[in-house]
């Protein structure tokens, strides 16, 4: 499924911007965890799924794009009789 998804940090008690990717805001909330708090997890840290969706960007917009590829790949494959 596709975001808004956010990292929350209630000991810092902050909170990532919002990412298309659920797989981002994990990313981000490890790269925090690394800087901030030697690697260990806060009691409470959460990925959040409220919230306003930005447009995807970087890699990020990459992995959607080659994901909408992929699926109009595989619907027109299935329409052309192929699969
Ligand atoms: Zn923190």
């Amino acid at each position: 499924m596709l975001g808004p998804y956010r990292y929350f940090c209630p000991a810092c008690n902050l909170e990532s911007d919002p990412y298309f990717l659920k797989r981002t805001a994990d990313d981000v909330g490890e790269d925090h965890r690394h800087k901030r708090h030697g690697g260990l997890h806060p009691v409470g840290e959460c990925i959040l799924t409220s919230g306003e969706l930005r447009a995807p960007q970087g890699g990020e917009r990459s992995a959607v794009v080659a994901f909408a590829v992929i699926m109009l790949l595989a619907f027109g494959a299935k329409i052309l009789g192929l699969v």
